[in-house]
């Protein structure tokens, strides 16, 4: 998230057309995914903020080979924000989603408002308890998975999909909907998509744009310091703090950031671990001035 609103656009670089069809109504989404569903046709779902880059898009391409439907939603999610947070100035450019997703094969679109997703009165909330949403991104953000279980579980009973993708750009959140989803036995397959980068390396995410040019050259250290722990564990290291403190000590170098936490946990259950093996991910959030930037990285995976 960013407190300030600078915005540097990317360039957009797309036009293709065909019978794609934005929805904003409810009821019609759901009507139109329940008639898909009733005709036999599988529903393959990717809910995003919008402002697609790279990593949305590979969610889009793998939902497009596996279903017959492919539907993304573009909604910024006022409940997963808290005050203060970028919900204001969350970087938005519907024409140019809309013109991304035609070109990768997206049916529908489901862009609603935040008064249709949360009338008056609404005050039905989905949250998943315990250690999976207080530690990592939930001890810095107290009431953000909540927001995001809630939206994604109305998401689910508005579209019905037979499966939806999610990336690992967002470990722990794709942890936590794994968990609601087993918890309420909700019929959704859940995919976990691996991370797109840059061709520099640096996770993409729609707050890149709030980089100036120098921090983007320190976010840098991030996927660098990762790139590292990898080397430590590689050479024959185990011990989880002397794996950490080299990515600490990578970090540092650049005085500007800010780390809120560097994490080695199971890739399952996120317990924080001692001794690293290939059920181990590292994860990191880190300050860049006004922007916060998360990473991960599994170690029984290659880096990317
Ligand atoms: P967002 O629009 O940031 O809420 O992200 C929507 C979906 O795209 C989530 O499942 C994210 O994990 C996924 N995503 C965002 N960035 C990346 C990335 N760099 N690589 C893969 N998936 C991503």
């Amino acid at each position: 998230m960013a407190l300030g609103c600078d915005v540097r656009l990317p360039r957009s670089s797309s036009h293709a057309t065909d019978s794609m069809e934005t929805i904003s109504d409810i009821k019609t989404m759901q009507d139109r995914c329940l008639q898909a569903r009733a005709a036999g046709q599988t529903i393959a779902f990717v809910p995003t903020m919008g402002f697609l880059h790279d990593g949305h898009l590979s969610l889009l391409q793998e939902g497009r080979k596996r279903a017959d439907l492919l539907v993304l939603s573009i909604f910024v999610n006022p409940t997963q924000f808290a005050p203060g947070e970028d919900l204001d100035c969350y970087p938005r450019d519907f024409e140019r989603d809309e013109a991304l997703a035609r070109k990768a094969g997206v049916d529908l679109i489901f862009y609603p408002t935040a008064e249709m997703i949360y009338p008056s009165g609404y005050a039905t909330y989905v949250a998943v308890e315990g250690p999976l949403t207080t530690t990592l991104e939930g001890a810095c953000r107290a009431t953000h998975f909540r927001g995001v279980t809630t939206v994604v579980a109305k998401l689910f009973l508005i579209v019905q999909p037979h499966l939806a993708l999610f990336g690992r750009k967002d470990f722990q959140q794709l942890a936590v909907i794994s968990r609601m989803t087993t918890d309420l036995n909700l019929p959704v397959k859940i995919i976990g998509m691996p991370i797109v980068r840059e061709a520099d390396g640096l996770a993409m995410s729609s707050r890149n744009v709030y980089l100036s040019p120098k921090e983007r050259q320190q976010a840098l250290s991030l996927v660098a310091s990762l790139r590292q722990a990898r080397s430590v564990v590689r050479a024959g290291e185990t011990e989880a703090k002397t794996v950490l403190a080299s990515i600490r000590q990578r970090l540092v170098q650049e005085s500007e950031l800010v780390i809120d936490y560097v994490k080695a946990c199971h890739a399952q259950t996120l317990d924080e671990v001692s001794t690293v093996d290939a059920e181990t991910v590292i994860l990191l959030a880190v300050r860049v001035g006004k922007t916060r930037l998360i990473d991960n990285q599994l170690l029984a995976e290659e880096v990317n």
